[in-house]
């Protein structure tokens, strides 16, 4: 456990390590490392989708995530947006649903959706409704990283950009600091927040089962903007989520997969993925089918995929002491960071987190070899082979 003071070095400043770096400088001496540049690897690139409420976790995750999301509301540059989502329903699978759906959602047939968003929806003609849900909300993912920057530099933070960390350091089993490209850093604890690269960076110490995870993500222009009320939301057969834009434009990412070679990769955005948002997704909504494309996005490298969907974030008992690993964020680690900078300090400082951190285990797996087949947000049957 962690005393007053001590030095905690964090690898990686995406939004996990300044989360994380943000939760601890209060009562700690933090360093940030990171070889490139703040959030400027997958970070930058999200969606800014804050849906916890529709996944399968714990409420308690969603609802702390939520109170934190709001209570950074107007600091720094940062700006939180709660919208509803609705999860459309096939007409196919809408008398699996009643008022009340599982997960929290309330059923909506396609005529009451229609009338609770007048303006927002162009042909729902495939679907029998939708599931509703609240406490979501998006957000723009590098001004909320900046501003966790900035409130982990205000609590006495130091972050370095383009530090490469070498190596970990340990002595009889126990972390003494890092090796960087400029030499030693001492420290009482080290996190690493690497993304997909914590595997191979911490193969030394502990074998964690992660895989390479690409997103992604188109935004288009609609002839008019969207009404200020029109929902983010998601199709499960054709994979895709959208949420509209602080700029009146609209989102559309998806069609996410694992990756064997991220560095190899060409990074664009597929043109069958283009098509089908152009072709499908656009003319559910509004004006959307005659917008113009604005922008396309993919992750740089590579977001992280675990086995069963869910993070690591664990001190593991099989590596040295001092030694905490988050990675494996599975496309949700922008809406899981207040989560995952909270249960890092609960597990550093030993204080009681305000939720469970059992799910987050590593020792949960047997298994640990990265050959596992891709979990899939959107329900079994829908899972992607490695292209
Ligand atoms: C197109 C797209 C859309 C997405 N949409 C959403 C969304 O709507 N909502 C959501 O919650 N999530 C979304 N995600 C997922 C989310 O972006 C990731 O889960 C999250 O950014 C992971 O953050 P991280 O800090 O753990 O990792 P990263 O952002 O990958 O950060 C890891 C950092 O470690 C650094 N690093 C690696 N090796 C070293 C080393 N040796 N020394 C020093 N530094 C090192 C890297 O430079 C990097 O900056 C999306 C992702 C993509 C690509």
């Amino acid at each position: 456990m962690s005393t007053t003071n001590d030095r905690i070095v964090v690898v990686g400043a995406g939004v996990s390590g300044l989360a994380i770096a943000r939760e601890l400088a209060p009562d700690h001496d933090v360093i940030v490392l990171d070889k490139g540049g703040i959030a400027a690897d997958t970070s930058s690139r999200a969606s800014g989708m804050i849906s916890l409420s529709l996944e399968p976790f714990p409420d308690e995750w969603a609802s702390f995530a939520l109170s934190q999301f709001r209570d950074l509301d107007g600091q720094g540059i940062f700006s939180f947006t709660e919208r509803e989502t609705v999860r459309l329903v096939p007409a196919a699978n809408a008398d699996l649903y009643t008022d009340q759906a599982p997960g929290g959602g309330n059923f909506f047939t396609r005529s009451e959706l229609e009338g609770r968003y007048p303006d927002s929806f162009s042909d729902l003609s495939a679907y029998g409704g939708g599931l509703v849900y609240d406490g979501t909300g998006s957000l723009d993912a590098l001004d909320y990283a900046m501003t966790l920057k900035w409130a982990a530099e205000r609590a006495g933070a130091e972050v370095f950009r383009d530090h490469e960390v070498t190596d970990l350091r340990v002595e009889d089993g126990t972390v003494t600091g890092v090796e960087t490209e400029y030499g030693r850093i001492d420290a009482d604890h080290v996190v690493y927040a690497t993304g997909w690269k914590t595997r191979e960076l911490l193969a030394e110490y502990v074998e964690i089962p992660v895989r390479p995870l690409r997103w992604n993500a188109v935004v288009i222009e609609p002839d008019e903007p969207l009404p200020t009320d029109c929902p983010m939301g998601s199709e499960p057969t054709l994979r895709v989520y959208w949420r509209p834009t602080d700029r009146g434009n609209v989102l559309v990412g998806g069609n996410e997969h694992l990756l064997s070679d991220p560095e190899g990769t060409p990074m664009g955005v597929e043109p069958s993925f283009r098509e089908r948002v152009v072709e499908d997704v656009a003319p559910l909504l509004s004006g959307v089918a005659s917008g113009e494309v604005r922008r396309e996005d993919c992750c740089p490298t590579a977001d992280c995929a675990s086995p069963d969907g869910r993070p690591v974030i664990d001190t593991p008992e099989e590596g040295p002491d001092g030694l905490t690993v988050v990675t494996g964020l599975h496309g949700r680690g922008v809406m899981l960071s207040p989560v995952t900078g909270r249960a890092v300090r609960s597990l550093i400082t030993g204080e009681t987190p305000p939720f469970p951190l059992v799910q987050f285990r590593l020792d949960r797996f047997d298994d640990r070899s990265a050959e596992f087949d891709y979990r899939s947000h959107w329900g079994p049957g829908e899972d992607s082979s490695v292209p």
